[in-house]
C-alpha cells in the first residue's frame, strides 16, 4: 500500500510518462494502454503510448491511436526515443517478462524514471519500483480500473477510456465464457457499461470485422491445415508463410483460429504454429485443469496462462510440429491426469 501511495504522490504533480506493452498488442494490451494514457492525460501529464509493434485495425478505433508510436517504424521509434529521454514515468502493461517488449527492452530497462508494471500474468520478473499484480485478474484492464479507483479517481473515467477497458475485458475472457468470467469480472464490466461503455459495439468491431481474405483463410485453414489427435485429446493448426502469403494475411488474421481447434468435442489441447519471418509463433489453449503454461515454458521458450499461453520454435515448421506431437504422446500422463482425476472423483 505504501508502494501505491509513492505512485499517487508522483502522479500529484505533472509527468512524463510513458506506456508501453508487449509485441504483437490484443485487446486487453491496447486497451489498458490506451484506457491508462488518456486518463493519465486527463490528469494533466504528458503521455505517449509506445508499442513495440504494430497491432490488428479492428482495435484502431480505440481512442489515442492515432498518436501511438510503433517501436517496428524507424521514424516512429525515433520519436519514442526522444520521448523517453525526457520520461519520468514508465508503465508496462500487459506483461510480466521485460523480454515481450522486444526491441523496446532495453532502452526501457536502462532508463532512470520510475518504473511501474501493472499485470496479470504468471511469474513477473523483477525489473520494475511499483508492481500493481494479479494473477486472479481476467484482464490487465480490470486492474488498470481497480487502480483508478483506488487512486480516488472513479470519477474521469468517460466514455472513452470505459470502451479502452471493456475491450479488453471483453477479450481476454473469450467474450464472458473463460473460466477466469468472475462475478468481479461483471460488476466491473457493468460499472463500465454505466460509465458509457458502447458493449455491443465494441463486440461488433472486433468480432465482426472481417475481410473477406481473413474469412476465407479461416476456412481454407480449417479444411486443409488442421490436424486432429483425436486419442490425445490434442488438435492444432499449422499455417506456413506460403498461406500467409495467398490470403494477404494482415496482423491480426490468425487471431482466434486456435480457438476452431478447442471447439473439437474430445478436445483439450490445441495449438496453433504459425511461420514467421523471425520463426515460428505458436498459441496454445487449453480447458479445465490441463495446464498449457508450463508446457510452453519447458519446451517452447514461452508461458502464460494456465488456458492460454504461447512460445516459440526456430526449428521448421514441420520439425515443430513433429516435436509437439511427440512431446503430447511422451507428457500425456502429466497433461491430463489432473483432468482423470476430477473426473474420477465425480
Ligand atoms: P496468444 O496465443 O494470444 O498470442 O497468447 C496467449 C497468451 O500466451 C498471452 O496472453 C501471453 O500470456 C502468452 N504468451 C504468448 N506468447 C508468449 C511468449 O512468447 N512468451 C511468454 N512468456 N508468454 C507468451
Ligand atoms: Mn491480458
Amino acid at each position: 500500500m505504501q508502494e501505491l501511495e509513492s505512485l499517487k504522490s508522483l502522479l500529484a504533480s505533472p509527468q512524463h510518462v510513458i506506456i508501453t506493452t508487449h509485441h504483437k498488442p490484443d485487446a486487453d494490451a491496447l486497451g489498458s494502454s490506451l484506457g491508462m494514457a488518456n486518463y493519465l492525460k486527463k490528469k494533466g501529464h504528458d503521455v505517449t503510448v509506445v508499442t513495440p509493434s504494430d497491432y490488428p485495425t479492428f482495435l484502431h478505433w480505440m481512442k489515442g491511436n492515432d498518436e501511438v508510436l510503433n517501436f517496428e517504424d524507424e521514424k516512429q521509434a525515433l520519436k519514442a526515443l526522444e520521448k523517453l529521454k525526457k520520461a519520468t514515468l514508465l508503465i508496462g502493461l500487459d506483461f510480466s517478462c521485460p523480454k515481450r517488449m522486444h526491441e523496446f527492452m532495453p532502452y526501457f530497462l536502462e532508463s532512470k524514471a520510475f518504473k511501474v508494471n501493472i499485470d496479470h500474468h504468471q511469474d513477473p520478473k523483477d525489473f520494475v519500483d511499483f508492481r500493481y499484480w494479479s494473477t486472479q485478474a481476467a484482464a490487465t484492464c480490470e486492474l488498470i480500473f481497480e487502480l483508478i479507483c483506488k487512486l480516488g479517481d472513479k470519477e474521469l473515467i468517460d466514455k472513452d477510456i470505459a470502451d479502452c477497458l471493456y475491450a479488453g475485458i471483453m477479450t481476454d475472457t473469450g467474450g464472458f465464457r473463460h473460466p477466469n468470467t468472475t462475478k468481479n469480472v461483471h460488476l466491473i464490466t457493468a460499472d463500465l457499461i454505466e460509465l458509457g461503455a458502447d458493449n455491443t459495439r465494441i463486440s461488433r468491431q472486433i468480432y465482426d470485422n472481417n475481410s473477406i481474405n481473413r474469412l476465407k483463410f479461416i476456412g481454407f485453414a480449417i479444411s486443409r491445415r488442421l490436424v486432429i489427435l483425436q486419442d490425445l485429446k490434442t488438435a492444432y493448426f499449422a499455417i506456413n508463410k506460403k498461406d500467409l502469403r495467398k490470403y494477404n494475411s494482415q496482423t491480426g488474421d490468425t487471431e482466434g483460429l486456435v480457438n476452431y481447434a478447442l471447439s473439437l468435442d474430445g478436445i483439450k489441447i490445441a495449438a496453433l504454429f504459425t511461420e514467421r519471418e523471425d520463426g515460428i509463433k505458436i498459441s496454445f489453449r487449453s480447458v479445465e485443469e490441463v495446464a498449457v503454461n508450463k508446457f510452453a515454458a519447458e519446451h517452447f521458450d514461452g508461458g502464460g496462462h494456465k488456458n492460454a499461453s504461447g512460445g516459440k520454435s526456430v526449428l521448421s515448421l514441420k520439425e515443430t510440429t513433429d516435436k509437439f506431437e511427440q512431446l503430447i504422446k511422451e507428457n500425456q500422463h502429466t497433461l491430463f491426469n489432473q483432468l482423470e482425476l476430477i473426473h474420477e472423483k465425480n
